[in-house]
């Protein structure tokens, strides 16, 4: 999953990416990378932001090397809004399909992103017509409970001339109309990284994840714009504790090795993030607040407050995101709830 920009069009008071870094990943090493990866056998590709969109000659780059090769890919995260006019939507959708994509457009709609439901429905249905096929789109949102935070999936739905329905096959919503269906995924909201002054204690709510090894959110390789790269894209991804190498000094087997000898990465793959709170509790009952359904959200408490085993505390934003702050472009750009109100 290659991130090849930090920089958004938006500034989603709950998104965890470092949006006014600079940085991008350059395309050469990120071939060399992927050319290193099909040596290990990895045969899948995603892209995530940032925006991908903003960085097109990196997407389409990576998109005709991996189609090349013969990989399946996985979603371009986009958040649909990215567009100036419909002639470039056209044509930065025309050259993607043209590379060789045949993944899915993974579209984030939710109360925290753009909600300009016109420019989304628009970006839906020239979609639909480039790629000439009905499930294109697939729809991400984030909320506290799969059956909330559905309001924009309706306006969108609305927009379309679709429904929204729920699947008991499929065990999510979907928005259809005549000629698309698109999957809705749900995001499990977390107050981390700049929305860590959403957490009001909601997000202790009594019960304990389920262990899955990350196979959810993680166990892939996540390639951020500075090369470092993650063991996943859940939402503590961002803090270093979890980097595993840098592609621009590491090769892709030395990161996976470095992953199986990593004391926190290691052990969540091997063990779960289960045995790793029972550690933290057994030590000192308090160390926890509370139980939490969301995995991700633990990991990034334990991470940040250094419980851990052999792992050092630090990272984490409390207060820093709700500002005016520059953007890449030295704009000034709201971050966070408090801008906002
Ligand atoms: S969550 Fe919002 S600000 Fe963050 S990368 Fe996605 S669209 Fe951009
Ligand atoms: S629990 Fe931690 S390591 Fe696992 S996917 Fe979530 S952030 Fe990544």
């Amino acid at each position: 999953m290659f991130s090849g920009t930090y920089q958004c069009n938006l500034s989603c008071p709950h998104c965890c990416v470092p949006i006014e870094w600079p940085d991008r990943l350059p395309i050469a090493a990120a071939l060399r990378f992927v050319d290193q990866a099909h040596a290990l056998g990895i045969r899948k590709v995603g892209f995530t932001g940032g925006e991908p969109f903003l960085y097109l000659e990196f997407l389409l780059a990576i998109i005709k090397r991996t189609a090349q090769l013969g990989w399946r890919f996985d979603k371009i995260q986009t958040n649909g809004v990215w567009y100036e006019s419909p002639a470039h939507l056209n044509a930065a959708l025309e050259a993607v399909r043209s590379a060789g994509f045949s993944g899915k457009l993974g579209l984030s709609v939710d109360k925290f992103h753009g909600l300009d439901m016109d420019a989304l429905a628009l970006f839906c249905r020239t979609a639909r017509r480039i790629f000439n096929r009905d499930e294109i789109v697939s729809l991400n949102y984030a909320s506290k409970r799969p059956d909330q935070g559905l309001e924009p999936m309706h306006r969108l739905a609305h927009a379309l001339g679709a429904v929204v329905q729920w699947s008991d096959w499929l065990k999510r919503y979907l928005v259809v109309s005549d000629d698309m269906t698109m999957t809705c995924q749900w995001n499990h909201l977390a107050p981390v990284e700049r929305a860590e002054s959403l957490g009001t204690g909601w997000e202790w709510d009594g019960a304990w994840f389920q262990e899955d090894y990350c196979e959810g959110p993680g166990q892939a390789l996540v390639v951020t714009p500075k090369g470092e790269v993650k063991p996943c894209c859940g939402f503590a991804s961002d803090l270093d504790q979890l980097t595993i190498g840098n592609l621009h000094t590491d090769s892709a087997e030395q990161i996976v090795q470095q992953a199986r000898e990593h004391p926190y990465v290691g052990r969540v793959f091997r063990e779960g993030l289960i045995a790793i709170k029972e550690d933290i509790l057994a030590r000192d009952p308090s160390a926890i607040p509370g139980a939490t359904s969301n995995q991700c959200f633990l990991c990034w408490y334990v991470l940040t407050r250094g419980l851990a085993q052999d792992m050092p505390g630090g990272g984490g934003q409390v207060g820093r995101w709700t500002d005016w702050l520059p953007n890449v472009n030295g704009e000034r750009i709201p971050l966070g709830f408090k801008a906002r109100t």
